[in-house]
C-alpha cells in the first residue's frame, strides 16, 4: 500500500485543499491538520481504484491517524476517482480532496509497445524486465486522436490552454505521437536509476512530469 500511495501521489492530477479554523490560536495544528488531511485523501483515492484492496475510508482513517489526526468525514466511495476528507488535529480541521486520472492508472500492454521508436521500445522492454514488476508502462505511443482526447480533458479540467499545456501537450505536439516518449508507472526513482545503471538512452526532460521518459537526442 505504501508503494502504491507513493506512486499515485506522483501522478495525481491535482489536489484541492481548504482549511477551516475553529480557533485562530494554533497555527501548528492547522498545518498538521492539512498535512494529515492531504495524506488521508491520497491514501483513500489510491485505495478506491482497481489496485486497491481495503476500503478507502479505512485507509483515510489510518493515514489521518498516522499523521496525528482524526478522520471526521470521508466522502469516498469505493471505485471513485475523487475523494474528499475532513481531518481534525487539536483545534483545527482541514479538508482535502484528491483526484486521479483513471487513464493514468491503467497499465498498457507492456509486452508490446507498438508504435514506439524501435530504440525506445527495446530500452523500455529491458528496463521493465530488469525492474521485475516494480516499473510498468502506463502510456506509450498515442495517435493524434488519443492525444486530442487527453487535451480536451485537460482543457476542461485546467480551464485554459496555458494551464492545460503544463500537463498535456496539444495534439500534434506530443512526443508520444511520434513514438519518442513513454509514461511509466510504479517506482519512478527506481526506473530512473535503472535507466542510468543499464546505460539506456532514456531521460526525463519535464520537471513536472517525473513519469515521462524520452529517447535521448529526440529533442534539440
Ligand atoms: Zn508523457
Amino acid at each position: 500500500m505504501t508503494v502504491l500511495v507513493a506512486a499515485v501521489s506522483l501522478i495525481l492530477s491535482f489536489t484541492v485543499s481548504s482549511i477551516h479554523l475553529r480557533s485562530s490560536a494554533v497555527a501548528t495544528d492547522r498545518v498538521r491538520a492539512q498535512a494529515a488531511a492531504d495524506a488521508a485523501a491520497l491514501a483513500a483515492v489510491a485505495e478506491g481504484t482497481i489496485y486497491g484492496s481495503a476500503s478507502p475510508e479505512e485507509q483515510a482513517r489510518l493515514f489521518a491517524e498516522r499523521n496525528g489526526g482524526e478522520l471526521i468525514e470521508c466522502d469516498c466511495l469505493s471505485g471513485s476517482y475523487r475523494v474528499q476528507v475532513e481531518v481534525e488535529v487539536g483545534e483545527a480541521t482541514a479538508v482535502a480532496a484528491a483526484m486521479i486520472d483513471p487513464t493514468m492508472l491503467m497499465p498498457a500492454d507492456a509486452t508490446s509497445p507498438r508504435g514506439l521508436h524501435p530504440r525506445l521500445a527495446v530500452s523500455i522492454e529491458r528496463l521493465i524486465a530488469v525492474a521485475q514488476g516494480r516499473v510498468y508502462l502506463v502510456s506509450g505511443f498515442r495517435s493524434t486522436q488519443q492525444q486530442s482526447l487527453l487535451w480536451d480533458r485537460a482543457l476542461s479540467r485546467y480551464g485554459s490552454p496555458e494551464a492545460a499545456d503544463d500537463w498535456v501537450a496539444p495534439p500534434g505536439n506530443s512526443m508520444h505521437e511520434r513514438g519518442l516518449a513513454v509514461d511509466l508507472g510504479g517506482d519512478l526513482l527506481q526506473a530512473a536509476a535503472l535507466a542510468d545503471s543499464l546505460g539506456l538512452p532514456l531521460y526525463r526532460p519535464l520537471a513536472n512530469e517525473p513519469w515521462h521518459f524520452e529517447l535521448v537526442g529526440s529533442r534539440r
